[in-house]
């Protein structure tokens, strides 16, 4: 079996660096503890070893497919529904009430991790059906929990979520897909949903789609859409099924991720599709963003996980594969000198650091924003505002930098392999395809990106920044007691510095209106941010690692802490000095994306 992730590395961050106990505290994790959270990871590790990370290959190789009007995935998925919904898996962070665990967030993120590098093709399908599941105990009437709740949490019936249309993928304002009401309370749906991951398959006896539509004569926008549950099969009074008119007009095939499948529904063809509305009309949208929310860090957490196995990947091979001499033994002068292998050469370590700096800061980041989350959902009433607002600032940045630089981890991966990294015998060209797609779906980086710039750090009079600033400020404090960690405290110091520099510059550009030259480079923003972000990730590990290594009470080898101060010292060097990169282009005054007289003559 090869190493598709650390267990060591997940521990150390949520026992040591996040500190997992603060959130087990609250009343609502009363019958759990540290210890029965690594007997819950084991468990996980021990499924995914054998059940999930085996067929990783084939999946890609047999992609879900569409024929006669069926969509047939690999067999695997049927028995992993099974036994996901039999062990509790799809439930973990559910409430007692509905059969779940009630796991904290962060730790069903933590056992996503794990079954995300261990096959990155399967956990959709599970991770729609509790979201799709939470939508409904969040918002739903009781009925509508008794009728569809149960079934999936046991796995029997899968989850999706139904929002793009053709004509609204970013912008949902644009959704047409319409319900009429009906005299009895329910609505006839009609329209098309495209790229619908999970949106038909054979794995489970029916699907629950949580659509996206608008009820006639609703306002125009935002303000105007539902949510509405959507059998694939309605369910008779007897328990039987009867055709829901929901058709599959056919699938996408995809460069990566080809063992989930991906479909367009049309609603309605027969004029006999039946919705039932979840919650209150045109709330649809704030309804639908709690599932799109856990979903962004879901995502991050996936382009963390698929490239974490691709540095493992990457790692082993170098560890393996002798070509030339080192450069110190003069040994390209004497051909007679052994072989080293590949892992003694500066410019391949230099590529396995980054890849660990990126992979092991980018889990950092997501477990933190989680942890937000929970102590948001169920910490002291003083204490949740902040939170949320940590949270929210956070969070298109736990989707963006992994996804973004998690595609450059694995990119360099399929490098540290050379010509092998370009052949399909070899897992990394498919880690390279599966991790393309993270930067795209529940929002591009160019809608995160405006998310972050346009509203979060701009919310509350900039208070989830100030919030953030306090936090990096902290943990500069501690580390520069320390006299080794002071130089790279003092760095960090002043890339922050560079941040509130350019907000400085930009701010006003908002203030006074010109909100398309504030946002045009809001990407190189999220850049930057981020980078700045994943910098205090690093230097609150080192932190950790550094008093680990001096007071003796770790749970690791020294080995173990010393690589994380070096890591991070890693990251230091090659990777935040790019803020002053950004930072320039930030705060020129040239506009030349900007749409005016010239454009078309220019792209
Ligand atoms: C494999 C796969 C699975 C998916 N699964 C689901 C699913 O389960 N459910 C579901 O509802 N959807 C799903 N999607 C849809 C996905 O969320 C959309 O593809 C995504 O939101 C982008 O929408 P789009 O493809 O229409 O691109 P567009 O919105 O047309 O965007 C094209 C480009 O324009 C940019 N752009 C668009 N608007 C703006 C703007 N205002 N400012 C700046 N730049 C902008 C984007 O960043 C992007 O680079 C899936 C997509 C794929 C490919």
């Amino acid at each position: 079996m090869s190493t598709y992730m650390s267990m060591e590395h997940l521990r150390f961050l949520l026992h040591e660096v996040h500190n997992i106990s603060d959130v087990l505290s609250h009343e609502k994790f009363s019958d759990l503890d540290p210890e029965s959270i690594d007997m819950l990871l084991d468990a996980a590790k021990a499924w995914t070893d054998q059940e999930w990370h085996p067929y990783l290959k084939e999946m890609d190789e047999k992609p879900a497919y569409f024929k006669d009007n069926k969509v047939y995935s690999h067999p695997q998925i049927k028995k992993i529904f099974k036994d996901a919904g039999e062990n509790g898996w799809i439930s973990m962070y559910f409430d007692y009430e509905h059969g779940g665990m009630q796991l904290p967030y962060t730790v069903s993120l933590a056992v996503n991790h794990i079954f995300e590098a261990a096959n990155n093709h399967v956990t959709g399908y599970l991770g729609l059906t509790s979201g799709s599941a939470h939508l409904l105990t969040s918002f739903g009437t009781k009925e509508l929990q008794d009728q569809f709740v149960p079934n999936m949490l046991a796995g029997k019936w899968g989850g999706t979520m139904c929002l793009t249309e053709p004509q609204a993928g970013s912008s949902l304002s644009d959704v047409k897909t319409s319900a009429q009401p009906l005299e009895n309370g329910q609505y006839k749906i009609t329209g098309q949903k495209i790229f619908i991951s999970g949106g038909d398959h054979e794995a489970t006896e029916n699907i629950i789609h949580l659509t996206l539509a608008r009820i006639e004569g609703a306002p125009e926008g935002t303000k105007g859409i539902s949510l509405f549950v959507v059998p694939k099969f309605r369910i008779l009074d007897d328990g039987s099924f009867e055709d829901n008119d929901v058709i599959t007009a056919g699938d996408f095939q995809k460069l990566g991720q080809r063992g989930y499948s991906t479909v367009h529904l049309s609603f309605g063809e027969k004029n006999d599709c039946i919705g039932y509305l979840v919650g209150e009309p045109n709330k649809g949208l704030s309804y639908m963003f709690q599932m799109m929310n856990g979903a962004r860090l879901e995502v991050g957490m996936a382009a963390t996980s698929t490239a974490t196995a691709a540095y493992y990947a990457s790692l082993q091979y170098a560890k393996e594969r002798p070509q030339g001499r080192r450069i110190e033994d003069n040994g390209r002068k004497n051909i007679n000198a052994e072989q080293t292998l590949i892992i003694n050469h500066a410019d391949v370590r230099r590529m396995l650091f980054l890849q660990k700096a990126i992979v092991e800061a980018s889990l950092s980041l997501l477990i933190e924003t989680s942890v937000y989350q929970d102590k948001f959902a169920s910490g002291p009433e003083s204490e949740r505002k902040n939170y949320h607002l940590l949270m929210e600032l956070l969070t298109p940045m736990a989707k963006t930098y992994p996804s973004e630089k998690g595609k450059q981890a694995v990119d360099t991966g399929l490098q540290v392999l050379g010509g092998y990294g370009f052949c399909m015998d070899f897992i990394l060209q498919q880690y390279y395809r599966d991790v393309r797609i993270m930067s795209i779906y529940e929002g591009t980086t160019g809608i995160q990106s405006i998310d972050l710039l346009g509203r979060k750090v701009t919310m509350e009079n900039g208070a989830a920044l100030m919030l953030l600033v306090q936090k990096i400020s902290e943990i500069i404090d501690e580390a520069s007691t320390f006299e080794d960690l002071k130089p790279y405290a003092s760095q960090l110091k002043k890339s922050l510095g560079k941040v509130q520099e350019v907000l400085m510059k930009l701010t006003p550009l908002a203030m006074n209106g010109d909100y398309e030259l504030y946002l045009s480079d809001a990407t190189i923003f999220m850049d930057l941010a981020s980078n700045v972000v994943i910098a205090y990730q690093w230097l609150k590990m080192a932190l950790k690692a550094k008093h680990a290594l001096v007071t003796g009470t770790g749970k690791f080898d020294s080995a173990f802490y010393e690589s994380k101060i070096h890591t991070m010292k890693f990251y230091y060097k090659y990777e935040l000095p790019r803020v002053y990169s950004c930072a320039e282009t930030l705060m020129s005054d040239e506009a030349l994306t900007i749409v005016n007289e010239q454009s078309e003559i220019l792209v």
